[in-house]
């Protein structure tokens, strides 16, 4: 069964990328991908393939990792003898509460010790980053690196315990699919990222940072609970369309210091981001 659940694993994170793509890929890329997922699912059981497309129907977070030996994507908590199933991975085990499979972290999982942003606003950006998680004038000329740089602010400011852990994390994620959009921005994620809401570190270049055959000049890091894998999508259009406008976007690039930049997030992304 072992097996089984990390292709389901695989097949889950693959899914979620093609709704990212369809979002906002041009669609030359499709067939390419629905391919892979093809491949994925002929590695499953037949009982364990009709599991997965009756949750995918209904929701298409359709498996989720313990979390403090909770279902990630409900909370609801999981009892203690399902708890080892899971970690011994010997049957297939659902949350009793939403139904999704359970799998078990891996123990360099990246996870949120220290909780949600402590939020000194509700609006906007302000849900899910803050002027400690602004980084403006990043050196970075490479995407390796820009991750890099922005995973350490996260563990200085004490999100994650190791910044390697999430840049392995975020490039593994990026050889899937690059996620450098074509209105200027980048949004490196990790999802499954458990122990805080969605929590983002926003990092800026002037000169650009080249991003697999793109120039972003806008880097936005993201740690993704399972919970809100479907919200990041239109976590990512808003910000998308805040930043559409010329001016707004060249406000944020022209952002000296990290107050100026969280600044100019707040007034652009107000209206857009709900
Ligand atoms: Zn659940």
């Amino acid at each position: 069964m072992k097996e089984q659940v990390e292709a389901i694993k695989e097949l889950q994170e693959l899914v979620l990328i093609r709704d990212e793509y369809c979002q906002r890929g041009n669609g030359s890329r499709l067939d390419e991908f629905n391919a892979r997922i093809d491949a994925v699912k002929a590695k499953l059981s037949p009982q364990v393939k009709t599991v997965f497309e009756r949750l995918y129907k209904r929701n298409h977070v359709a498996a989720a990792g313990l979390a403090n030996n909770c279902c990630a994507a409900c909370g609801m908590s999981v009892p203690i003898a399902s708890v080892q199933m899971v970690k011994k991975a010997q049957h297939l085990v659902c949350c009793a509460s939403c139904g999704r499979i359970l799998y078990a972290d891996d123990a360099d999982t990246v996870s949120n010790v220290k909780g949600r942003v402590d939020l000194d606003g509700k609006i906007g950006i302000e849900r899910f980053s803050g002027e400690k998680l602004m980084l403006p004038g990043l050196k970075a000329k490479d995407r390796a690196d820009a991750i890099a740089e922005l995973a350490g602010l996260l563990e200085k400011n004490g999100f994650i315990k190791s910044a390697d852990n999430m840049v392995a994390a975020a490039m593994e994620r990026e050889q899937i699919l690059s996620t450098a959009t074509d209105h200027d921005i980048a949004f490196p994620h990790v999802r499954g990222v458990e122990g805080g809401g969605l929590t983002v570190a926003i990092g800026t270049s002037r000169k650009g940072v080249k991003w697999d055959g793109l120039t972003v000049h806008i880097v936005i890091l993201a740690m993704i609970p399972v919970a809100v894998s479907s919200y990041y999508l239109k976590f990512m259009g808003s910000i998308t369309k805040s930043l559409s406008k010329a001016a707004a976007r060249q406000a944020v690039i022209a952002a000296a210091d990290a107050d100026e930049l969280w600044k100019a997030l707040q007034k652009t992304t107000r209206a857009e981001l709900k």
